[in-house]
């Protein structure tokens, strides 16, 4: 029977560090957050971020904009928002409608106020084994549990579903700083299951139930990134937690996981382009 990797009491004690470190700052980082339209899953998330910011002590603004928003006009208040020097940190929820081109957006966001790291020099440093402004929340959330359980990924075989540009592909690249073999694996694998039960470490970011018991290795560590309803409208990820639980070495449920480090990861972000924006003024 796994461990169960406690995701949300790994991402209160973030928390609680990174609120004893704003109470002893006078000035308090600002994290602007834009948000298009009024995707139902997205207002949620931009509220969860906004609440743990306000429990932090980091200011945040919600710019909310109408869905048929033009690409220039998004353009120039990004822009603007590079230019503010009471912000210090910018975040695009994702996904955008379908008239904007999302690669321009994320190109247009400083990369010393991009606090998912996902502009070019960001994942450029990252992919040269630079530090980055930020890290990719959701992979710096998986590293972080990965290290908090004590679980050695130097030389282990590391197997990541989904190549996504905001978890898998960056996921690959820590996780192969930091030592491991990594295997990608995406919708046109072929025999997913054979590479599945090679892994050390197995990583599902899906949005799918696609991780079943037969597709892991006995004793092995399973993190689950996925997070979408079931037909019943229960929150689940892409493993099949309770028949997995009983071959692996740990595990990560869903909801409690992964999600709640995303969320932590972003804040550590935020306080940290505050910190680096200090320094350069
Ligand atoms: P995404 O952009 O939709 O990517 C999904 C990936 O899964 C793609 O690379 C796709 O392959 C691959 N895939 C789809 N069907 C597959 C199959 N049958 N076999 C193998 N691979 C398959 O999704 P994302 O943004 O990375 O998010 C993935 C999941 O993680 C979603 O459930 C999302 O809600 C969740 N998520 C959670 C957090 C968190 O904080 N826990 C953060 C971000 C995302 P192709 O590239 O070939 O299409």
């Amino acid at each position: 029977m796994a461990i169960i990797i406690d995701g949300k009491s790994v991402a209160d004690k973030i928390t609680e560090q990174l609120k004893q470190k704003l109470s002893q700052l006078q000035d308090k980082p600002h994290l602007a957050v834009i948000q298009i339209g009024n995707n139902a899953a997205s207002t949620i998330y931009v509220n969860l971020k906004k609440k743990k910011a306000e429990e932090i002590g980091i200011k945040s603004t919600v710019i909310n904009l109408d869905e048929n928003i033009e690409e220039k006009e998004l353009i120039r208040i990004i822009q603007e928002l590079n230019k503010d020097n009471s912000i210090h940190a910018i975040l695009v929820q994702l996904p955008l409608p379908k008239h904007i081109n999302e690669n321009k957006i994320i190109k247009t966001i400083s990369a010393q106020k991009d606090v998912d790291g996902f502009t070019a020099q960001n994942t450029g440093d990252l992919l040269n084994g630079i530090k980055p402004k930020a890290y990719p929340c959701t992979p710096k959330g998986v590293l972080k549990l990965l290290k908090e359980y004590n679980i050695e990924i130097q030389g282990k075989h590391a197997v990541i579903v989904g190549r996504s540009n905001i978890v898998g592909k960056p996921l690959a690249i820590m996780l192969l700083n930091e030592h491991a073999t990594v295997t990608i694996c995406h919708s046109k694998t072929k025999n997913l299951q054979e590479i599945t039960k090679q892994a050390d470490i197995l990583i599902s970011a899906v949005g799918k139930k696609i991780i079943f018991k037969d597709m892991v290795k006995p004793d092995s560590v399973v993190i689950d990134v996925g997070i979408f309803k079931d037909e019943n409208g229960k929150t689940t990820g892409d493993v099949d937690f309770e028949n997995v639980k009983d071959i692996a070495s740990y595990i990560t449920p869903v909801p409690k996981g992964v999600g709640p480090m995303t969320i932590a990861c972003l804040m550590e972000n935020t306080i940290e382009l505050f910190k680096n924006n200090k320094k350069r003024v």
